[in-house]
């Protein structure tokens, strides 16, 4: 009896497998991004803890590499209504929860002004701006959209920081449908001596997996015509575009990851992008990425994988690249093994602001990730999504 208990199962599970395998290539057909995404928002929306606009600003700073060479940077993250993009009905994208961090209410331009002040005052207090300094303004969403910041808002925060010579550049985020020559023009004209940077999330520079599998709702011709107006601006201003790449979407393998990586950065560097920032995945919490990785259905990329980026991109583009390290080694972030994965990192961060190619380095995990590489397309998902809404 218990035997053939046991052989019912088994069967039971075998053919559990084959549907939800079954379901899951049926879906990639159909774009099922599409019919997820704003549920799982919407589940992730009603679960954020409330936060005022004081209390969703941050701020830091630290060692990083300027268009001069070696520097420092201040970050200061600005509350905003939050990602318009991931408010819409869209659901925004795949692997991102930044609207959680959001205050999710209006701030008016006198609110963000003094929170701008009050972050920006406070690290001048521990250490002058002395030295060549970039500020970068993160509002978890797009700084050119005047819906979430103001224009009044932003031409203040502008004039703060052209008061400050050492400053040598000032970095901003924007999805591309927000960067026109008429709002460009206006935010150049008020730091003319300085780099204005506008750093946008293309993520790959293939649509199929832009669209499909990341939600990002916009097209490389989208892009193309942002780094156009940039392009044209910048015999007249010191206007730069900056993208950032993520490494390994959802439903994409580790191989594929790899090839993207490479050939979407040589394609920012071929269209006049000034510098290029590779995000690996790391999993935020109330994602279809978090959904797909508690089901055992994605794993965040080896570091292996976004060394072999890094040494195949600098070997053939002439900007600068930058793999970002924040959180490997974690259990949500890319991940080698515990006696490498800090050697790695500590490897990527020191060619980050030297811009050397890596030397290779070898440890007993490496084969598995060869392993990994070779039969990544054979190793397919076999998460039902549809049972997980
Ligand atoms: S990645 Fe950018 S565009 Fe996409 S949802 Fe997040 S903040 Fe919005
Ligand atoms: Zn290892």
């Amino acid at each position: 009896m218990i035997l053939l208990n046991n052989f019912c199962n088994n069967l039971a599970n075998k053919i559990n497998i084959l549907i939800e395998f079954y379901n899951f290539n049926h879906m990639n057909d159909q774009q099922p991004l599409n019919n997820l995404l704003p549920d799982i928002r919407k589940k992730a929306l009603k679960r954020v803890k409330k936060r005022s606009p004081h209390e969703s600003a941050a701020s830091w700073s630290g060692d990083d590499l300027l268009y001069s060479g070696p520097g420092r940077s201040i970050f200061i993250v600005l509350p905003t209504p939050g990602c318009a993009w991931a408010l819409a009905g869209s659901g925004g994208c795949s692997m991102c929860s930044y609207i959680a961090d959001s205050p999710l209410e209006e701030v008016s331009s006198e609110e963000l002004v003094e929170i701008f002040k009050g972050e920006f005052q406070r690290h001048i207090q521990n250490q002058e701006i002395t030295g060549p300094t970039a500020i970068k303004i993160f509002v978890s969403g797009s700084f050119l959209n005047e819906e979430e910041i103001p224009k009044e808002a932003r031409r203040e925060i502008f004039g703060i920081i052209n008061e400050y010579d050492d400053v040598e550049e000032v970095v901003v985020e924007s999805r591309p449908e927000y960067v026109s020559e008429e709002v460009l023009r206006d935010c150049c004209q008020l730091i003319p001596d300085k780099i204005f940077e506008v750093a946008m999330g293309l993520e790959s520079a293939n649509d199929d997996i832009r669209l499909q599998r990341i939600n990002k709702g916009f097209t490389l011709e989208d892009f193309q015509k942002s780094m156009d107006i940039i392009n044209k601006l910048k015999s007249d201003f010191k206007v730069q575009g900056k993208v950032y790449l993520l490494v390994k979407p959802v439903l994409t393998s580790e191989g594929e990851a790899i090839e993207d990586g490479v050939k979407s950065a040589q394609y920012a560097a071929e269209i006049g992008v000034g510098r290029v920032a590779f995000c690996p995945s790391t999993i935020h919490k109330g994602t279809l990425m978090e959904l797909l990785w508690r089901r055992g259905s994605y794993q965040p990329p080896w570091i292996w994988s976004t060394l072999e980026i890094i040494r195949r991109v600098r070997e053939s583009v002439n900007i600068p690249v930058i793999m970002d390290t924040a959180g490997f080694g974690t259990r949500r972030g890319p991940y080698n093994c515990k006696k490498c994965n800090s050697k790695l990192k500590d490897l990527i961060i020191k060619t980050n602001i030297n811009q050397t190619i890596p030397e290779e380095v070898e440890c007993d995990c490496k084969n598995k990730w060869v392993a990994d590489v070779e039969f990544s397309d054979v190793t397919r998902s076999t998460t039902n999504l549809i049972k997980n809404r």
